[in-house]
């Protein structure tokens, strides 16, 4: 006397079920996901009809739950909620047909009576990935309504379904899925895939008895009712650290799309110590359900070292639920989230110059990356960099708009200077003339500065210029009777440049050193010191081509030089040797000669002959 009633599914039912169930998900594990958001809805239409006046509920006091279950000797998982159930009527039309979402049609009827509830279901094919690890799957369901028959449903994802009257089920569906094979009968298993994505749907979730989903969505909720526990909680759970975050954001923004997100900046960033990129981890959510981990195309690389959530309610995903639509969407959100977090670090540097320091020396690398790379974003990228310079004292730095700020009417230009640290920067002869003339000028010490301002090229309209690139020019001293003529200058140009032949491109007297004898300069066109180190250091040898021969310049008010002249007219062999010493002193003070061991031979050589003998 079986009251079982079978339905076979039609051909062309059958063959769309193929399909979703064998190619629309990339992952299995997505099948947890579904079948909780669906738990999620259930409970969250009964919350509506619970708040909406005249509406007679069976079982009223249960509360809302979602609980899983997995057994590993029966293979089998249950996920069981107390929502709104299902009567025989809509168990045929919500699981007997496909892409019918009762969700979506729950929305649009309480939407014409000016209701809200934020369901996850759309596009009724969610449901249908339990068949992606189950070979049956048993739906037991009892209606909120309060005459309502339960009823067991139950299919093989194939052929068709049957259903049969049940009498003592609670209010609510009971899923049982009978699993092909063990992996989702792991609670550990279930355990991550649920953590994974539905950590923060909006009721308690057990699993095996145990409460899963601790940690509360912060970004659904107003920022007065979060404390900065919650938030630190918050962040160590999703961010995977131990430590709290240095900065944070938590914002709300409508444009192209209503958007919730908390954005984080770690205290410290992974790449220094590990040498290798990091990803971002930023997550994308729709309704609190993850969408993407990890999103990719949400933030510029060069702000990989972002950690949080990004959550919209109006996503337009594909029917997988696995990605955006549309590119150009993403591509306005990505333009939205950029910009507010350009201001934002911009806000904290103002804010507190002191912790934006030990950001900048954390994550300012992957800022330079951005203005490298970044045509769009570099000027407001540059606006957050921060450099030593000849004004700012032992660690302290300046970002290029206060350093504009203080630039005297006659600087036209913004100058930098690349050295190991802040005492070789000082002691360069390329910085003299900056020092006399009292210009401010930017110390660079990571060899990345030099070309990342180079990229630049200019700020706020002012050039960016090299110190030994600079044409700048000092008045000479009024007292030059120590000084060469010009004539025993111009002649001693001519022996320097038969001394050295090959190794420089150029010799001329400077008008721009005051305390060092002489120094080089790089012409610019080729590939500079700094670059081919970089290079080198990238072991990319193979791609730097010849060195730029520099240009060297005496200082003809410097007594060396002016004894170097007399010298060449007595003993010319030795004038050579000291010619040699100046040239190569001068090449690494610019950071031209790698090892300067190299000049120590001849160094020595001058010694011995400077020094008394035993004669
Ligand atoms: P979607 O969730 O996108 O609507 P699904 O295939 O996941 O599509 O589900 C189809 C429909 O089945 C849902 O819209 C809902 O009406 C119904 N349904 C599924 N699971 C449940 C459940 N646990 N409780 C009540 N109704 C459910
Ligand atoms: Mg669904």
């Amino acid at each position: 006397m079986s009251k079982t009633e079978k339905h076979e599914f039609q051909a062309e039912i059958a063959q769309l079920l193929e399909i979703v169930i064998h190619s629309l998900y990339t992952e299995k594990e997505i099948f947890v996901r579904e079948l909780i958001s669906n738990a999620a809805d259930a409970n969250e239409k009964l919350q509506f009809l619970q708040q909406t006046a005249g509406n007679d509920l069976f079982e009223p006091e249960r509360p809302l739950t979602i609980s899983v279950t997995t057994d590993e000797e029966a293979k089998t998982i249950t996920i069981t909620d107390t929502g709104i159930g299902m009567t025989q009527a809509e168990l045929v039309e919500n699981l007997g047909t496909i892409a019918h979402s009762g969700s979506k049609a729950f929305l649009e009827q309480i939407k014409q009576s000016q209701g809200d509830a934020r369901l996850i279901g759309q596009f009724g094919v969610g449901f249908y990935a339990a068949f992606m690890v189950a070979d049956t799957v048993t739906v037991s369901t009892r209606s909120y309504r309060p005459d309502a028959q339960g009823y067991v449903w139950t299919s093989d994802g194939k052929t068709g379904y049957e259903m049969t009257p049940a009498d003592d089920l609670q209010r609510g569906t009971k899923i049982v899925l009978h699993l092909r094979d063990e992996e989702f009968a792991s609670g550990y298993r279930i355990e991550e895939v649920i953590k994974k994505y539905s950590n923060f749907v909006s009721f308690p979730i057990e699993l095996n008895e145990k409460p899963v989903n601790t940690i509360q969505p912060l970004w659904t909720k107003n920022r007065s009712e979060i404390s900065e526990d919650d938030y630190t909680e918050f962040y160590k759970y999703i961010g995977h650290d131990v430590d709290a975050p240095q900065y944070r954001l938590h914002f709300n923004a409508d444009a192209p799309l209503s958007i919730r997100a908390i954005l984080f900046v770690p205290e410290r960033n992974t790449e220094l110590l590990t040498m290798s990129r990091q990803e971002g981890e930023v997550h994308l959510y729709c309704k609190r359900v993850l969408i993407t981990p990890k999103a990719k195309g949400l933030f510029p690389d060069w702000l990989r070292f972002l950690k949080g959530v990004v959550d919209s309610e109006d996503l337009p995903l594909n029917i997988s639920r696995e990605t955006m639509q549309d590119s150009a969407l993403l591509r306005k959100i990505n333009e939205v989230l950029t910009k507010r977090v350009l201001k934002w670090l911009e806000e904290e540097a103002k804010a507190d110059t002191a912790k934006y320091a030990k950001f900048f020396a954390q994550h300012g690398h992957c800022l330079k990356e951005g203005v490298a790379t970044d045509w769009s974003h570099k000027e407001a990228i540059a606006k957050l960099l921060r450099f030593k310079s000849s004004y700012t004292e032992g660690e302290a730095t300046t970002s290029l708009a206060d350093y504009i700020s203080r630039m005297p009417e006659d600087q036209k230009e913004i100058y930098f200077l690349h050295a190991p640290d802040r005492e070789a920067a000082e002691a360069s002869p390329d910085f003299e003339a900056f020092r006399a003339k009292s210009w401010e000028v930017l110390f660079l010490e990571d060899p990345r500065d030099e070309f990342v301002l180079e990229h630049l090229h200019s700020f706020e309209g002012k050039n960016l210029v090299a110190t030994n690139k600079a044409n700048i020019k000092l008045d000479r001293p009024q007292d030059r009777s120590k000084s060469l003529s010009e004539d025993q200058v111009s002649g001693l140009v001519t022996f320097l440049k038969e001394a050295f032949g090959e190794r420089v491109s150029e010799v001329r007297a400077s008008e721009r050193l005051v305390g060092s004898p002489a120094a080089v300069r790089e012409a610019g066109g080729g590939m500079n010191a700094n670059m081919r180190r970089m290079m080198k250091m990238m072991g990319k040898e193979d791609s730097l081509g010849l060195a730029e021969k520099p240009e060297f310049e005496i200082n003809p008010d410097h007594v060396i030089v002016a004894g170097l002249e007399r010298l060449r007219h007595t003993d010319e062999p030795l004038a050579k040797q000291v010619a040699t010493q100046l040239l190569e002193n001068a090449m690494v003070s610019a950071g031209l000669i790698e090892d300067p061991r190299a000049v120590l031979g001849r160094l020595n050589l001058l010694l011995e002959k400077l020094l008394p003998t035993n004669s």
